[in-house]
């Protein structure tokens, strides 16, 4: 891993993510090295020639002016890097953030796919409002050890079930999700009763990382190459249009509200989580450079 320490003049910038608020990414870069990370763009934009996966920059900033300015406001940990990455251990980055803005009425969001963040559960317990996603996409470890270095499902679920026993909101993110190999009725399954709302996205291909799944596909997967290739090579969306409608019902079935796009702010009773789908957010904003990446 290459670790550099740099110095950034802020480190919350304005959102343009579907949630809005603010976005706050402690570090550049993100040793979890996910091969459909969508952060990968960030390489271009912070002159790191280097692999995705294999850079950090430890973002040191100026103490944050008036950190009641951002009450009622959201801020959202880590769209371009997990907050709670192994050198999270060593830096203290996230932490160093939280304990600044600690005070400020602000509703963080945070997405990891790491059980470090129960190091901070004290902390997160008395934040004013909060919620945690935990990124699972699968519970096939086997599958998650192909496409990330993060913590096990088996931890993440883990985690989940501890912050949400202790009245932590959290939300299960299953994203992405890759056709026929995420089984979102099994994972619904599994933490049903261990958060608070679902949020579901598709797995968008494209720049580098498009041809790495895509060729990860034909040889552990040969069986969906020509899925893939309609969806991804010929813009086919009636797979995911089909999945859309089949997690409505599913949702219907189980009591549960299903919404698109949006927060869920009401509680829900335990084994009825919300579920929102954020399906094709890029049609909604449109760009390569909102940036979301999946935790
Ligand atoms: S998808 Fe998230 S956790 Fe994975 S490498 Fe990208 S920023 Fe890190």
């Amino acid at each position: 891993m290459i670790i550099k320490e740099v110095k950034v003049k802020s480190i919350l910038t304005k959102s343009n993510l579907p949630l809005g608020g603010y976005s706050v990414n402690p570090y550049i870069g993100c040793s979890h090295a996910c091969k459909y990370c969508y952060a990968s763009f960030m390489k271009r934009f912070t002159n790191h020639p280097e692999e995705w996966g294999i850079f950090l920059d430890v973002k040191y900033w100026d103490k944050i002016k008036n950190p009641q300015k951002y009450s009622g406001k959201i801020v959202g940990l880590g769209s371009v890097t997990d907050p709670y990455n192994p050198q999270e251990k060593i830096y203290k980055r996230t932490l160093a953030f939280l304990e600044e803005m600690k005070d400020s009425g602000a509703e963080f969001v945070i997405l990891t796919k790491s059980d470090l963040i129960l190091r901070d559960l004290q902390l997160l317990k008395n934040l004013k409002k909060i919620i945690v996603g935990f990124s699972i996409n699968t519970l096939d470890e086997n599958f998650k050890n192909d496409m990330d270095k993060a913590s096990s499902i088996e931890k993440r679920l883990k985690a989940m079930k501890i912050l949400y026993d202790e009245g932590i909101k959290t939300v299960c993110f299953i994203s992405p999700i890759f056709p026929e190999i995420t089984n979102i009725e099994k994972i619904f399954e599994k933490v049903r009763n261990i958060c608070d709302t679902i949020w579901l996205e598709n797995l968008n291909l494209r720049g580098s990382f498009k041809s790495t799944i895509l060729n990860y596909i034909n040889e552990k997967y040969p069986q969906y190459s020509i899925l893939y290739d309609e969806i991804y090579n010929k813009n086919d969306k009636s797979y995911f249009r089909q999945l859309e409608e089949n997690i409505q019902l599913m949702a219907e079935k189980n009591n549960c509200k299903y919404v698109n796009n949006k927060l869920i702010e009401e509680d829900n009773p335990k084994g009825h989580p919300a579920i929102v789908n954020f399906f094709y957010h890029e049609e909604v904003r449109g760009s390569e450079n909102t940036g979301r990446r999946n935790k």
